[in-house]
Order: C-alpha cells, then structure tokens, then sequence
C-alpha cells in the first residue's frame, strides 16, 4: 500500500542527545536520522531535547520560543521554569526544554550527582510540555535511561492528563547505562509513591533505584537495536545484572537494527573528503583518499600499505584490551593503523605510546573529530570493531558504506550486519570473529590482509559489495512504524 494513503501516526521522541546539536556516540545519530526517516513514512515527529549551553550558537540563535511555565518537581514541592524553545527543520520539528538550572553544565553528561536531577526534571518536564502545547501523540518513543522515567510518570502523575493516551516505546541503545541511584534521591527528585520503589520497578540491589528497569517495566514495548542483542541482554553475560529483569519483560521485547543516514554519509557528495566516488570509481578514488589520509596524519605514503582504522569511545566496552594485546603483532612493513577516539586514559595512553613507538606507522588521535572520522572511514582499507559488547554498532555500517571492509566480532548488531567473508563461495561483507580473544581478532585481521595482499580481485570486490550494501534507515524506519501501527491501530 502506498505509505501516504496509509494512516498518519504522530511520534514524540524524547532522548538526551541528537546530532547536530549534541552528540556524544551512536544515540544522537539515531535520534537525528530516523525521526527524518519516519516523517518520509507519513509520520508527524516532534523531537524533545534538553537546551544544553553546548548546543552550537548556529542552532541556539535559531530557536523560537514557544511558551514557558512553572512545573512541580520534588517532594519538597519546588517548582522549575520549563522554556520551550523551537527549531523546525527538514520536516521534522525540535523542541528543547530550555533551565539553566539543570542545563549548563556537562558535554552534555556530567556525572550522576548532577545528571540524575537533570533528566528527572527533564523527562517530567518534556511531558508537561507536550500537554502545554496540547500535542498529544499516538506515541511517546523514549531512548535510554535518561527518558526512562516518561513511562512511569506518564501512568501516575499525568494519568489524568490528556498525554494519557499516548502509549510508550522504550528503546535501549546500551543497557551498560541504567541511570541507578541511592532510593531516597530519586524519590525526592521524582517525588514518586513509595510503592513504585519495589522489586519489579524500581529497586535494585538493596537500596538502589534504577530508572531503566522501572522505564521498562512501564513501557508498552521494548526495542533494542538489534535482534542477536535482544537475545543477549537476556542471559547473564550480557545482561548489566537486569538480564532476568529482562526475560520477565521478554513478550514485549524487539530487535530492530539501526541504520545510517545515508545523505549525512554519503561518500558521492561528502564535502569533507579529498575524493569523491560512488560504486563505480570507488576502486581509484579510495586511492586519492588513501594518500590524503596519510599525508593528513604524517604516516608514510604509500598507497600499497594496508590501513585499518578504529572510530571508538575508548572505553572496555569497544574491545581494546584486544587491540591494546595484538598491535605490536600487526606492525610488519605493510600494515599502517589509524585511532581516532577519546575515553579512558589507560587507552589513551596506550596509543599515544604506539604512536611514539612507530612513528610513521601508527597515528593515534585522541580527540572527537567529525572530518577526520569521515576521512578514515573513506581513506583506510578495513576498519576493526572488536567489541565486548555491541548494541548495533553504526561505525561498521558507516565504514561498508564508504567501501572500508569491517574487521568485527560477532557479537549483537555486529553480527546482525556483517556476513563473514566465505572463501569458497566469495560471498560476504567483513571477516568476524567471535570468541572474546586476542588471537582470535588476530587471527581475522590476518585473513583480512592475506585477501587483501594476495587476492586483490575478491578483496575488490567486496569492497563494492560493501557498498552496495543497504545500511539505510528506510526498512528499519518501517518496521518502527509498524510498531507504532501496532500500539495505535486507530
Ligand atoms: P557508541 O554509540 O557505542 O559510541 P556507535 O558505533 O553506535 O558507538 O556510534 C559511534 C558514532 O560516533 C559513529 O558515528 C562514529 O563515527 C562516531 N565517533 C566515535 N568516536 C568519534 C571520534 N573520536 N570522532 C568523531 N566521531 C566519532
């Protein structure tokens, strides 16, 4: 059926970070590119984002305002100024929450002292003022612990509200985060009954509350961003201790894998390269690219070398004990690799001794960089995500997009989205790996550089394979409306 003469359904999506605005990994990607993928789907989206003060002035001075009032919000019974401040843009229409109380500090995430207070008010206030602007959607789409209290609060304190009505999504893009404080602080700040603070909903451990698992337990629907990951989190290993909290909410439990914005990251029309290309002259652009890459980050030149590069929040998470155990292994003469990233100093640190250690060879860039990641993503020839754990994972998708070949583990959406390189049939997109190993992820960056050094051809073309690939947002997009089809089917 033509999506236009399908039924409109109107989406509320409140999140802590979206891009451009603020950004600090794969949650504002995704809050920025599907909500533009459904308002194609005939969908009405309203974004709701705190107004932190390192949102770009470009943006800021952009905003309309759109009203304001005082709103209850702890125990004590203070009350909050709630601004609201407007930024419609490619259909899609944003609205912040604008306190200079709660919203000053942070990049925008401080640490859970100040940021507990921040998205408690923040998740009370983004439904107060869907109520205010009397825009009641067919559904309310939370992302993350940080909007989690919107499902509980939506069925106590505005049950008698006309935002009652609106059904609830809660979608986990990194269950490691849980937003958990002592009881009596989230109580006061959220000024709850105490029979929510129970087992089922809030309670952790012996006096902890943990917002995500009450936002769970709340919501009509829970969606992970991918399938093998809505699997994991049910078991121990990769449950963050809410894994039977998880197989107790299995029936409303999905998968539904990210995708990229595929204009954003477009390789034909990325003003941030030094070569443009599309599938068809990917082969010798790549090549251009290659050579200002190289040139940009003082490594030999040399279009012959092998590069891999890594674009990661250096933290346990992404896999670096592993790469931190193999590098010295990779460094042969031909293999050059590029880190861009920022996180925990034991790896930062790390790689800047790399660096110093193989001049040349290795270059490690310990800071956040938009044009240098696209610059990787299109200059390096594979492109290594070995991690512990991984949600989906959007570095991969960017990198198939961009003709780099993944280097992964098989593990939640890496797997969804990587099919390992088959010699026999020279099918596939990437080479995996899939026990948590530094010989394994040594082995598979092996067998990626013995392809790429002695069977160029296949290595080729998988390369256009890669970027032939799918990795839009369009069939996700649809299956979060079929979701919301689901919830509201009138
Ligand atoms: P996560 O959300 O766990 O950090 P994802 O793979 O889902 O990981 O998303 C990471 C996003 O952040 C990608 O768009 C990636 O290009 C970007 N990114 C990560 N580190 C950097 C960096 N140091 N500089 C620029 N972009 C980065």
């Amino acid at each position: 059926m033509d999506i236009n003469t399908e039924t409109r359904r109107s989406v509320a999506f409140i999140g802590s970070e979206c891009y451009p605005f603020v950004k600090t990994g794969g949650l504002g990607d995704v809050m920025y590119a599907l909500p533009k993928a459904l308002a194609d789907l005939n969908c009405d989206v309203k974004v709701i984002l705190p107004r932190y003060h390192c949102i770009p002035w470009k943006y800021q001075e952009k905003m309309v305002y759109r009203g304001s009032f005082n709103m209850d919000l702890c125990a004590d019974g203070t009350s909050y100024y709630v601004g609201i401040m407007e930024y419609v843009w490619d259909g899609v229409v944003y609205d912040f929450i604008d306190n200079d109380d709660f919203f000053t500090n942070g990049n925008p995430y401080t640490n859970l002292v100040d940021d507990i207070p921040k998205y408690c008010y923040f998740s009370k206030a983004a439904l107060a003022a869907l109520n205010y602007m009397n825009w009641i959607p067919d559904v309310i789409h939370c992302h993350d612990w940080q909007a989690s209290l919107v499902p509980v609060l939506l069925r106590t304190q505005f049950a008698d509200t006309p935002i009652k009505d609106a059904k609830t999504i809660m979608t986990i893009h990194n269950l490691r985060f849980q937003g958990v404080y002592n009881i009596p602080t989230i109580r006061y700040w959220t000024n709850l009954p105490e029979d929510v603070f129970n087992i089922d909903v809030f309670k952790t451990g012996y006096e902890d509350a943990n917002i995500l698992k009450a936002g769970l337990a709340y919501a009509d629907i829970i969606t992970t961003v991918s399938d093998t990951y809505a699997g994991e989190i049910q078991t121990p290993f990769y449950g963050e201790h809410l894994d039977a909290h998880m197989r107790h909410h299995a029936g409303k439990l999905r998968g539904i894998v990210n995708g990229i914005d595929v204009v954003q990251w477009d390789p034909k029309t990325d003003p941030k390269l030094a070569a443009n290309y599309d599938i068809s002259e990917v082969l010798p652009q790549k090549k251009l690219n290659k050579k200002a890459l190289q040139e940009e980050l003082g490594l030999e030149v040399d279009d012959g070398k092998f590069i891999i590069g890594l674009i990661s929040r250096l933290t346990d998470q992404k896999g670096l004990d592993l790469v931190d155990a193999v590098l010295p292994g990779l460094i042969d003469g031909n293999t050059q690799i590029v880190v861009l990233g920022t996180g925990d100093a034991k790896y930062e640190d790390a790689f800047r001794y790399y660096e110093n250690e193989y001049k040349g060879t290795v270059c490690s860039c310990i800071m956040y960089d938009e044009g240098r990641a696209h610059r990787i993503y299109a200059g390096a020839d594979a492109l290594l995500v070995p991690s512990l754990f991984e949600p989906c994972g959007l570095t991969q998708l960017i990198a198939m997009r961009y003709g780099t070949v993944p280097i992964v583990r098989e593990t939640g959406g890496l797997y969804d989205t990587v099919e390992p390189f088959n010699q026999f049939t020279l099918q596939g997109n990437g080479f995996t790996f899939d026990r948590y190993e530094a010989d394994l992820l040594y082995d598979a960056i092996n067998r990626a550089k013995t392809v790429f050094f002695t069977d160029r051809w296949h290595w080729d073309e998988m390369v256009q394979r890669d970027m032939a690939k799918d990795v839009s947002w369009e069939a996700s997009a649809r299956q979060y409306r079929e979701l919301y089809m689901e919830l509201k089917p009138q």
